[in-house]
């Protein structure tokens, strides 16, 4: 049996909750994984003296692969977000985020599957933002969209959907308004469709994705799109299948792959034991296709399923009164008893 080298950073707040239920889980399906655990975000400041260090991204580029647990962003001053960084600096250009119906959740639909294609690099979240004049009156930023990035993403978008059995790619733009950046957007995602006959391609302005969305999400499957719509969207995803706490999240580059769940560090829960395992645990499901472990992939994601879909040994905000640890107990049990 073939064993895995993986950076781990257990990050801040509930992170180091959150991850350890997550290894639980994962030392239950039996693949061995050595994982090099590096601090990162505040943990690392303290060490480091940077809430990135040098070490840390080296390891990552060392093994390739990583499993990250949230990371706090102090709003507006202090450091620079070491998620986005961690990102840019290893070029993870596309972001991937399913949501798919959970059988046991209130959600507002019962039948969803959607995959969203976020390009990771480049528009709004480049990082060129300035004040215009000396009162700091007026503040502009950066919407940098290439053809190199553009074309990769949806790509990745269309390649992605051949490999899963995906029925059709829905590129997601502003090209209306926004006819340079949106428009140039849109003409490569047209012209990279052209390549994939086999997959139905459509696309579609954000604004009216954004109301089907929440009216019909059944006619989307794989949805790719530029940096800030695929954010804005990807929340929205989560929310119609039951919320952050279950939405996992990948960040794929050539040769590298960091695998993180959507939401963030939650201070106000950390150390309660009280938060949804759910989130990492997908994400590592995620890291597990990712290394070719397919099969160790399904056993998780059924088993999470099973105990989700029981509501006995879940978490508040799945109505259920069990810790981050009991729910990863239970998982981790399934999957040893199965
Ligand atoms: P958050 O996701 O941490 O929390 C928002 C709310 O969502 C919480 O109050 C909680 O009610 C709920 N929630 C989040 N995770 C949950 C879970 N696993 N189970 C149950 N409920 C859960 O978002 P925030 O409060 O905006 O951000 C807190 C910090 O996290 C900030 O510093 C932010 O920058 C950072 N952040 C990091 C990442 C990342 O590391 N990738 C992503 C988002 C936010």
């Amino acid at each position: 049996m073939p064993s895995y080298k993986v950076t781990l950073i257990k990050g801040d707040g509930i992170g180091p909750e959150v991850v350890d239920a997550a290894l639980r889980v994962l030392r239950a399906t039996g693949v061995r994984i050595d994982f090099e655990e590096m601090p990162a975000g505040e943990a690392a400041l303290e060490k480091y003296g940077t809430p990135l260090p040098e070490e840390l991204l080296e390891s990552i580029r060392r093994n390739r692969v990583a499993l990250k647990g949230p990371i706090t962003t102090p709003v507006g001053s202090g450091f620079r977000s070491v998620n986005v960084g961690i990102r840019q600096a290893l070029d993870l250009y596309a972001n991937l985020r399913p949501a798919k119906t959970f059988e046991g959740v209130k959600a507002r639909y019962s039948d969803v599957d959607l995959v969203v294609v976020r390009e990771n690099t480049e528009g709004l979240y480049c990082g060129i933002e300035r004040f215009v004049d000396e009162d700091k009156t007026i503040a502009e930023s950066v919407n940098r969209i290439t053809r190199k990035a553009s074309e990769r993403i949806v790509r990745f978008a269309f390649e992605y959907a051949l490999r899963e059995n995906r029925r059709k790619v829905t590129a997601v733009h502003k090209a209306n308004i926004l006819k340079t950046t949106g428009g140039l957007f849109l003409r490569v995602a047209r012209e990279v469709a052209q390549d994939y006959p086999e997959v139905e391609f459509e696309d579609r302005i954000v604004d009216n994705m954004a109301l089907q969305l929440v009216k019909n999400p059944e006619i989307f499957d794989v949805i790719v799109t530029t940096n800030l719509f695929g954010d804005i969207l990807s929340d929205l995803c989560a929310g119609l299948v039951g919320g952050l706490g279950l939405a996992p999240s990948a960040n794929i580059g050539e040769e590298i792959a960091v695998f993180e769940p959507v939401h963030g560090s939650a201070p106000k829960y950390a150390g309660k034991n009280k938060v949804n395992p759910s989130a990492m645990i997908l994400s590592s499901v995620l890291m597990l296709r990712h290394l070719g472990e397919r099969e160790a992939a399904d056993k998780v994601e059924n088993a999470l399923r099973e105990v989700i879909k029981e509501g006995e040994k879940v978490t508040y905000d799945l109505g259920g009164e069990a810790g981050t640890s009991e729910m990863a107990e239970a998982i981790a049990r399934v999957i040893e008893e199965a």
